[in-house]
């Protein structure tokens, strides 16, 4: 039986390379996207693929990439937009922890995210992840339309439908990534090739480790489940709709948020 590709996005750690340990477990090759060298490569070796080395928001280097596992393997069956950033500005949490240790009763102060926001800091967040999982969606289609078959899934957020005030260019990015889904998975789906994405809530990650403690405590508070999810967690249902088991599933967006999402 021939070998399915998957092909990770940021896989070089944390959510990604989560699911790529889950998809070699399910018997894919997989191909280890990142734009850090040395984490896409560790891991690689661990599971016995592929690194591939490119920055999703580089439709050039997306091109060429996607193109590159064709032509190693023949064929890409499944690809995972999970290549993220985070960026919360220095200040804006400083304000906003202020707000928080105010006395009670004290009037907030602006905690100005977007009053204050370079347009440099707004390009990169969409970027990444909006450009980034739209460039990597059309290299990948190039070859799955001719095919008629693949599975694509993206990583949005639950701040991508709930919004955020903190973090409102991600939640933005996140947004256009739920859209995104549905109009591929709705345009695809005739061909056989299913779209979809899940919104996690707070997982476990490095992406958190510029969240002040304080921040993330208080997140937590407001899950019903009273923690942070994990990257392995995340990687289940990842792995699930990326195979045939979720074959009535196209343009979906599957919140996965300890019970945040329903709050
Ligand atoms: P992480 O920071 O641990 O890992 C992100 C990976 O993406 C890193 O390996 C990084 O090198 C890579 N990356 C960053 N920019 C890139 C680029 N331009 N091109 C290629 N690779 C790039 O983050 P994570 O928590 O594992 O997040 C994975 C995805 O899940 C992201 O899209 C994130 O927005 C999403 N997500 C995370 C959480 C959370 O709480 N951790 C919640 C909801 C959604």
């Amino acid at each position: 039986m021939t070998t399915p590709i998957a092909l990770i996005t940021g896989a070089g750690r944390g959510i990604g390379a989560s699911i790529a340990r889950r998809l070699r477990t399910d018997g894919f090759h997989v191909v280890i996207g990142d734009i850090d060298h040395a984490t896409a490569g560790a891991i690689a070796s661990e599971l016995d693929g592929d690194a591939s080395i490119f920055d999703v928001s580089d439709s050039a280097a997306v091109d060429a990439a996607v193109d590159a596992v064709v032509d190693a393997h023949g064929r890409l069956d499944v690809v995972v937009n999970n290549a993220g950033i985070l960026e919360t500005a220095d200040d804006v949490i400083g304000r906003v922890a202020a707000n928080m240790m105010a006395e009670p009763g004290t009037p907030p102060e602006p905690i100005s995210v977007i009053s204050t926001m370079t347009d440099e800091a707004w390009d990169r967040m969409l970027k990444v992840h909006l450009y980034g999982t739209f460039f990597v969606t059309r290299a990948a289609l190039r070859h799955m339309e001719p095919a008629r078959s693949g599975a694509i899934v993206n990583l949005a957020s639950i701040y991508g439908l709930s919004g955020s005030a903190i973090n409102s260019s991600y939640a933005v990015a996140k947004g256009g990534i739920v859209q995104l889904t549905r109009s591929v998975g709705a345009e695809v789906a005739p061909l056989g090739i299913r779209v979809n994405a899940v919104a996690p809530g707070f997982v476990d990650t490095d992406l958190l480790s510029r969240t002040p403690p304080p921040f993330i405590d208080a997140a937590v508070g407001t899950v019903p489940a009273r923690r942070l999810g994990t990257a392995d967690e995340v990687a289940e249902v990842v792995a699930f709709l990326a195979s045939d088991r979720a074959s009535v599933c196209n343009g979906e967006v599957w919140t996965l948020s300890g019970g945040w999402a329903g709050v």
